[in-house]
Parts: structure tokens; sequence; C-alpha cells
């Protein structure tokens, strides 16, 4: 549906009937220098909508199996695009970036910027930042995340994200992979993320939450976040909004966007 068009930073949400979707409509008409216009739900033809409303941001809130067709479908309309859903693998990000390279290659500018955060929350952005950073000192390293039931991915793409984090800085350092001498019960260990166990736990109550687990002989590390409420998201949703047309091509990530150097 089109909401209507103005001189402000003209936003599209896809998903916007969901949780996050909603809420991010929200906080796009409480935004001074940002205008909705247009909500997209399942079902919509979303390069159609985004084209007529002339949205120059694209913001995806929808499901794993919808969102990658959602962001190639509002690039082909001429958006930059902000993705929160979940799901995204190493194949799905290429695709992306090469449609990112191909919409460059044909046009006179840098071309538009897609952004894919796993996470939009402070407090999980800083939680795999501490955790990128620590993960070289510690012999032993594992993610557990906690979600709410009505989840549908697992683990969460920030889990997945912390551990490659993770992965990635004991590579560099040299390590070994963490001592294990689990012989059967494979199933009990969790998924395997570059070599790092996330373990993923679905329970009535919870919203989204993540402790990272680094051991050593004699000590160990716990990092944990908390978010209680969907509201600790839109400070980074509207952030990525407003950075996203000065990035061009594929960012992965808000800590590229936050100033955490
Ligand atoms: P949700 O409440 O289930 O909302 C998803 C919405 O997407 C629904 O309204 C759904 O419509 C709609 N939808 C389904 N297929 C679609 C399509 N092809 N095109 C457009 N819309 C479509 O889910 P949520 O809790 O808002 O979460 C959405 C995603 O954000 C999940 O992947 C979740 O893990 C992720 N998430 C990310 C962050 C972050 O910080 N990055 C934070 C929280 C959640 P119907 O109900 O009609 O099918």
């Amino acid at each position: 549906m089109i909401v209507s068009s103005s001189s402000a930073v003209r936003v599209a949400v896809v998903g916007a009937a969901g949780r996050m979707g909603g809420q991010t409509c929200a906080a796009v008409e409480a935004a001074e220098d940002l205008e909705l216009v247009a909500r997209i739900g399942a079902g919509d033809d979303v390069a159609a909508v985004v084209r007529e409303s002339g949205a120059q941001v694209a913001v995806d809130f929808s499901v794993p199996a919808a969102t990658e067709a959602n962001v190639h479908a509002a690039l082909d309309a001429g958006a930059d695009v902000v993705v929160g859903t979940t799901g995204w693998d190493d194949d799905s990000r290429g695709r992306v970036a090469e449609h990112l390279e191909r919409l460059a290659a044909a046009g006179d500018g840098p071309g538009p910027g897609v952004l894919i955060a796993p996470n939009f929350g402070l407090s999980a952005v800083l939680a795999m930042t501490f955790a990128a950073r620590a993960a070289r000192y510690f012999e032993s390293a594992e993610v557990v995340e906690l979600h709410h039931p009505d989840k549908v991915d697992a683990p969460s793409g920030t889990a997945r994200h912390t551990a490659a984090a993770i992965a990635a800085a004991r590579a560099e350092a040299g390590l070994e992979p963490s001592p294990d001498a689990t012989q059967n019960g494979w199933d009990a260990r969790g998924a395997d993320v570059d070599g790092v166990r996330v373990h993923a736990v679905r329970l009535r109550g919870l919203v989204a939450h993540e402790e990272i687990l680094f051991g050593n002989a004699g000590e160990q590390l716990t990092i944990r976040q908390d978010s209680f409420d969907r509201a600790s998201f839109m400070p980074g949703v509207l952030l990525a909004v407003r950075e996203v047309g000065s990035r061009p091509g594929l960012t992965v990530g808000l800590e590229n966007v936050l100033d955490l150097s």
C-alpha cells in the first residue's frame, strides 16, 4: 500500500505488518527527517510498490525465505536497502554483492547500498565486537543464543555473525580448534559455524539474548547481552536508514556504521 510522498528521505517498509516491521513504521513516522511512503506485505509486488512510492530506502523485516528476493526487487526499483531479516548465508550475500556491482557498473555514480544487520541492538553489536576482540586469548569459545519460541530460524543471524567473527579472530591468531573430546551425541553439541559451536534456546517469555562463553584452564569469560523490547532495535534501524545511501555496495553488520574503532 502506498502511503504518501514528500521531500524527506522516503522509506518503504517490507514486512510492515510484522512485529519488527510495525515498530519500524512507527519509528520512521516519528522521525522528522524520514517519511514512510509504503507498507509492503506478503503478496505485494515489492519492486512495483517501491518504484511507485518513490521510496529511496527499503527496510526489510520479512521472513528468511523471502528476504533475498525482496532485496533484489528493491534494488531493481532504485532503492538502497536496509535488511534486518535473518537467514542470510555466504551465497545469498554474494548474489546481492554481484547485483550491486552490476548496478554500479551500469550507472554513473558509485551505485546503491545494501546494509544487512543481523542485529540492530547496541548491546548486541557491542557484545559481538567485544567477543571478536577477546577471541584470540581463549582456548575454548562457544555461543548460546536464546529467543522467543516464535522465531523461525536457528541459530540466529546474530549468533552466526558472532561465531564467524570469533572463528576469524581465532584463525588470524593461529589458534587450534576448541578442545572437544565428543565422539557421539553430536546433535547435543549445537550448530557448527566455522568451527565454533552455537546453541539455540527457544523459550516463552524471552525476546532476544546471547551469551558468548570463553574458557581457558582455570578461568572463564562470559559476555551476555539482553534485548528486552523490540524498541531497542529502532535507533540502530534509523541510523542504518540514514547511512545506507552514503555506503555504496554491501555492508554487513551495524558495527561498520557505529564508531567502534
Ligand atoms: P514477523 O512478526 O513474523 O513479521 C514478518 C512479516 O513479514 C509478516 O508480516 C509477514 O506477513 C511478512 N512477510 C512474509 N512474507 C513476506 C514477503 N514475501 N514479502 C514481504 N513481507 C512478507 O517477524 P518479526 O519478529 O518482525 O521478524 C522479522 C525478521 O526480523 C526475522 O527474520 C527476525 O529474525 C528478524 N529480526 C531481526 C532483528 C535485527 O535486529 N536485525 C531483530 C528482531 C528480529 P504474513 O504474516 O502475512 O506472512
